[in-house]
């Protein structure tokens, strides 16, 4: 049998293909054929659930990353950035309440020994129902989880006769729930007392420096904190390529304010956050939508996600959250030390409600790579047909913003294109190549999502003029080299 942390290729296939259509598998081809994104330590037969980001992907992350960054934090009066260590002291997810709390219910299938989480197990079974029956069971689990009843739920699947993908039997055990943290050792010494965990979350990074941010930056609440940064959870049911990995990466804002009104700045947070995800993300409105929680986890009165319309359906991108006091208040009582603010417009000393925003970063990745490609045909004017693998993605985002050709490698023309780039990288990263047709080079940069390209030719070096290709209408018109620069940086400022 294999080990259980290597991929299951059979299974990886039966995942993707259970979909609507194979565009999905070939985006996940296409991410791998142009440098996005790779299984991770694939010559090993890879890790299930970890990948890694190649050439173009990591640009992208970190133009994702760059975006949010700078909308919460620079765009902001008051919310400020910082970057708080993976380790934290252990007693951190006692008082969270993730070593008691953070935990999903599972079911083992008796005969094939495969573990599914129950509710993806009934949403995977919904996808074979009627709209409005599988509405109706979605509706009776999200009951019976909000009642933490998890003899109910193991009686629903039985009910529903839902089978396991592999035995293909309802041999089930009970619902049982398992602890999503990793746990390793700090120091030489494997004790009770030296185990400490990954961060499961960012958010509790910022907790525990909410009064060192708020004394040294002499923040005045309302204020922020936003972090972006990796968080790790032992995902029992890994799919769905980068949607649900064991390592990923969160941007969290957590928002301190005072109690009481947290239902306005709760309601604030959710229309900033959709408009971002379409002003400076792109996505149609469309293809996004709020999904309110029915079970609220253990620290928030009110709980929203922000569902994005992946290949796979309508998942969650974000989380808005009202977490209330609970967070500081529970540091608080284990630390000992004060989580208190002194309001001096009301006279008052009070422990901060808080309002977060939390983001998948790898998630944005995966909405922005599914919402961009595209398989295209047309005819071109004589009749022969054409096609192209084009990723639309905006040109704030793209991870290559410019790509300059030249149309022969003689004549002084490389020299004109190396002149062009030598002007603009220093303002966004640019791209040579003289290698091959035309054609094939305008292909090329379609599929890696380039918005730009520019090729010199022989006019180049008569009148100053370059033919600049829009990626996505593949329209081309003559400009002058100098105002090459000016045009892509006019196009990827939002
Ligand atoms: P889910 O219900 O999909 O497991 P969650 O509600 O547990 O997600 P949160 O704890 O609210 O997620 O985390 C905030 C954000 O972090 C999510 O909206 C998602 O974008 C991202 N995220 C959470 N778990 C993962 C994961 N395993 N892989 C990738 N991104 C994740």
């Amino acid at each position: 049998m294999a080990a259980p942390y290597l991929c299951n290729p059979i299974e990886k296939f039966n995942l993707f293909m259970s979909y609507d259509n194979n565009t999905f598998q070939n985006l996940i081809s296409h991410c791998k054929e142009y440098g996005y994104i790779f299984q991770s330590s694939e010559i090993y037969d890879g890790l299930a659930a970890v990948y890694d980001y190649g050439q173009n992907g990591a640009q992208l992350k970190k133009n994702i990353r760059d975006a949010w960054w700078k909308t919460m934090t620079q765009m902001q009066d008051n919310i400020v950035g910082i970057d708080a260590a993976i380790f934290m002291h252990p007693t951190t997810w006692k008082a969270s309440g993730h070593v008691d709390n953070f935990s999903d219910p599972m079911i083992d299938n008796k005969d094939s020994q495969k573990r599914y989480r129950v509710d993806h197990l009934i949403e995977a079974f919904v996808e074979s129902l009627e709209k409005e029956a599988g509405a109706a069971l979605i509706h009776q689990m999200e009951q019976l989880l909000a009642a933490d009843d998890l003899a109910g739920i193991k009686q629903l699947i039985i009910d529903n006769n839902i089978k396991c993908s592999v035995s293909g039997t309802c041999n089930w055990t009970d619902v049982r729930q398992f602890n999503l943290m990793f746990s390793t050792e700090l120091g030489s010494i494997a004790d009770e007392a030296s185990t400490i965990y990954l961060r499961p979350e960012t958010a509790q990074g910022i907790f525990v420096n909410f009064l060192n941010v708020q004394k040294t930056g002499r923040m005045k609440i309302p204020f922020g904190i936003a972090q972006t940064g990796k968080a790790f959870r032992n995902e029992i049911v890994a799919r769905q390529f980068i949607f649900r990995m064991r390592e990923f990466e969160q941007m969290e804002m957590q928002y301190f304010i005072r109690p009481g009104s947290q239902m306005e700045w709760y309601e604030h947070w959710k229309a900033e956050r959709m408009r971002w995800h379409q002003e400076v993300m792109g996505f149609p409105a469309a293809r996004l939508q709020f999904h309110k929680h029915i079970k609220l986890a253990h620290y928030a009165d009110a709980a929203v996600d922000v569902e994005f319309e992946f290949p796979f359906g309508w998942k969650e991108l974000e989380g808005v959250h009202s977490r209330t006091d609970f967070d500081l208040k529970q540091h608080q009582e284990f630390s000992k030390k004060k989580q208190q603010y002194f309001d001096t417009e009301i006279n008052q000393n009070y422990i901060p409600y808080v309002v977060e925003t939390s983001v998948g970063l790898d998630r944005l990745v995966l909405a922005t790579l599914s919402n961009a490609y595209a398989e295209e045909k047309w005819n071109r004017e004589d009749g022969t047909p054409d096609s192209r693998v084009v990723l639309k993605i905006p040109a704030n985002l793209a991870p290559t913003k410019l790509a300059v050709l030249p149309l022969t490698k003689k004549d002084g023309l490389p020299d004109i294109a190396r002149d062009i780039i030598k002007n603009c990288r220093g303002a966004f990263p640019c791209f040579y190549e003289e290698k091959d047709s035309i054609g094939k080079r305008y292909r090329r940069m379609d599929a890696i999502g380039t918005p730009f390209c520019v090729t010199v030719d022989h006019q180049s070096k008569e009148d100053g003029t370059v033919t600049i290709r829009y990626r996505d209408t593949m329209t081309q018109k003559r400009i002058h080299m100098d105002d090459v620069k000016a045009k892509v940086l006019e196009a990827i400022t939002v």
